[in-house]
This record gives structure tokens, sequence and C-alpha cells, in this order.
């Protein structure tokens, strides 16, 4: 463990980044603001509007007497702006809660909008040399790689693993150090995709190099696997008139007015002849609609025909025909509502 923080403070020294806009201060704002803009968004993208925003916003208190718009507004093009919002937020409560002075523990910069666990830590570290965990997405890659943690990161089993085993991880000294060069060879040596082992100062242990599981680690979200059921629905078409059908009273769409339903892989012609009494010509199909219900996805196969000879003797109850442009208003599912727009708009 020891070993980890010494080559990496080592490393930091020698060949980490040490002249950054929000680097060589210790005004926990200026580091806060930095903190906040690099969340979700590269360094190189941030840099400008970093500088931007600190020239306009120097302080907590130029920055909790500006309006909100004019924050959004130099925030604009950087993205997620909750984050700007909680930015601001959080000045006017260091102005009413520390008149103005920026909060000094953890705990207390941790209870501001917008400030996680990870983000107050390397405010800590980077303005009063506490000694304090960071684990944000790139430290979280470091850390799955080099000690071989399987699961995905954000699941709270597994991030409660990682934060105790970066605590574990913590120097005696140089905690600045160390931490930046977590930060540091997260975001360019062990990247994403392609890193870059061969330069990594903890290469010798690392566990994802050794084993070959570089591309596994950290282990990617379970993606939810919903199933997938496939129906035809007949656009039957008179003139202006299209056939709409009232669902039955329970299952999907239950009572509301749709196009009739037809299995995949049944004669459409055969299902109009038969149970909607309607001699039909074949037209085109139309592109498929897809619907996501809570447990299973619905692909639907717009089918239209054209109606030639209606057989009065089979039923008509729960049809009715309808001007194309009323059936749009009718009680319909959203999906089929979409099909009909589409049909109308031709
Ligand atoms: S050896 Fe490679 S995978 Fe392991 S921590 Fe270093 S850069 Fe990341």
């Amino acid at each position: 463990m020891a070993e980890f923080s010494q080559r990496l403070i080592q490393w930091q020294q020698l060949h980490g980044r040490h002249s950054l806009p929000w680097q060589n201060t210790q005004d926990p704002y200026a580091i806060w603001v930095s903190e906040i803009m690099l969340q979700q968004t590269q360094v190189v993208a941030v840099i400008p509007y970093y500088q931007r925003f600190m020239s306009r916003f120097p302080d907590v208190a130029s920055l909790a007497q500006a309006d909100e718009d004019e924050v959004l507004r130099h925030w604009s093009g950087l993205g997620y702006y909750s984050r700007a919002r909680n930015l601001h937020t959080a000045a006017l409560a260091i102005m009413q809660q520390y008149q103005g002075e920026f909060p000094q523990t953890h705990e207390k910069i941790n209870a501001l909008p917008g400030i996680g666990r990870s983000t107050a830590s390397a405010i800590t570290v980077f303005a009063y040399g506490q000694t304090q965990t960071i684990l944000d997405g790139n430290v979280k890659r470091v850390l799955t790689r080099c000690f071989g943690i399987e699961g995905w990161p954000s699941q709270p089993a597994v991030e409660k693993r990682l934060w105790k085993l970066a605590e574990s991880l913590l120097p005696k000294a140089d905690i600045q150090c160390y931490t930046q060069g977590l930060m540091d060879l997260g975001a360019t040596l062990c990247t994403r995709s392609k890193p870059q082992c061969d330069k990594c100062p903890v290469r010798e242990n690392c566990v994802a190099r050794k084993k070959s599981r570089i591309t596994q680690l950290p282990t990617p979200k379970q993606r939810k696997i919903i199933p997938e059921r496939e129906i035809v629905m007949l656009i039957l078409l008179a003139a202006n008139e299209i056939l709409l059908e009232k669902r039955p009273p329970s299952g999907i769409w239950g009572g509301l007015w749709s196009l009739p339903e037809v299995a995949m892989g049944e004669d459409v012609q055969l299902v109009a002849r038969q149970r909607l009494g309607l001699e039909t010509k074949l037209l085109p199909t139309l592109p498929i609609v897809t619907h996501t219900f809570t447990h299973f996805r619905l692909r639907i196969t717009p089918q239209p025909l054209k109606m030639l000879k209606m057989r009065p003797e089979v039923r008509q109850s729960g049809l009715v025909w309808l001007d194309k442009e009323d059936a749009i208003d009718a009680a319909l599912p959203a999906p089929i509502r979409k099909i009909l727009l589409g049909i109308a708009a031709n």
C-alpha cells in the first residue's frame, strides 16, 4: 500500500501536471470552481471557461451577488447546468452562514449544495493540506484496474469497497502531491481506452495489466435486457378514412382506440377478411415504430391496406371509420398516434 502512494508521489513530482490555471493556489474558492467544472468536462475544455468565470467572479462574494442568469451565461456551453446553479446557491450559503469565509472542515464543505464527498476532499487537500480521500471517476478506474476490483464501481457495495481501499492508500506525507498524482494518472496514463501502461508508475503491481484484464476493468454497468415483442398493426384505408378498433378493457392500452393488431407472420389480408369483413389490397409496409414499456419493448410494423369491399355480415362492433384528421384526436396510445400522424401527413 505504501509502495503505491510513494511511487505515485515520485511520479507526480517528475511527470505530473503542475501548471494548470487552478494549481499553485491555496484559495479554496478557486479550487472549488475548478473541481466543479472538471466533474463532467475534460481539462482542455474547462480552461477557457474557468479563466472567464474567475475573471468575472473572482471570489465568493462576487459570485453570490451576481444574478443566476449571469452565472448561467458564463457556464453556457459547459453543460450540466445544475452545477452552475449549485455553485451560485452555495456561494449565497457561504455568505449567509459563514460571512463569506470559505468553511475549512470537510464536513461543512461537504454539506454545501453540489459538493460531494470527493469534491470536499479535493478542496480540503489542496486548500488546507488536510489528509482526505478522493474517489472520482478517474480514481475509480485506476483503483479497479490496479487492485483488480470487480463490479460496476458506482454500485454501492463496490463503491464502499473502493472508498475503504482509497483510504488505506493515503500517504503519511505529501497528500497534495499524492492526490494530484491520482488525478493525473487517471487523466493522462490510465485512460479509458489505450492506457499507457509502459509509462505507469504502478505497473509492476497492477492486477489488470498482469492478468490482461485492462479492457474489462472497470466492470461496465450491466444493461438490463428488456424482452421484445413484435406485432403488426393494420392501417385500413378507405378514401380519407381509417379504421380504428377498440382494445379489450384489460391488457396494454386497455379500452383505448387503436389499429387492429395482428400477430407477426399472420396473413394480414386473411385477418382483414375473416375478422373485419374487409377485402383489401396490400400496400407497402411502413417503417417499424418502437415503444418501450416497463417490462418489454414493442416493435410495431405498420401495414397499410386499401379497403376494396366491405362484407356487412361480419361484426362491426368495436370498430369505427374516422377521417384521418379526426382519428388523431381519438383516445389513442402514443405510438399509434405517431403512426397516424405519419399517415395524415402523406
Ligand atoms: S498499469 Fe496500466 S492499467 Fe494499470 S494502473 Fe497503470 S496505466 Fe492503469
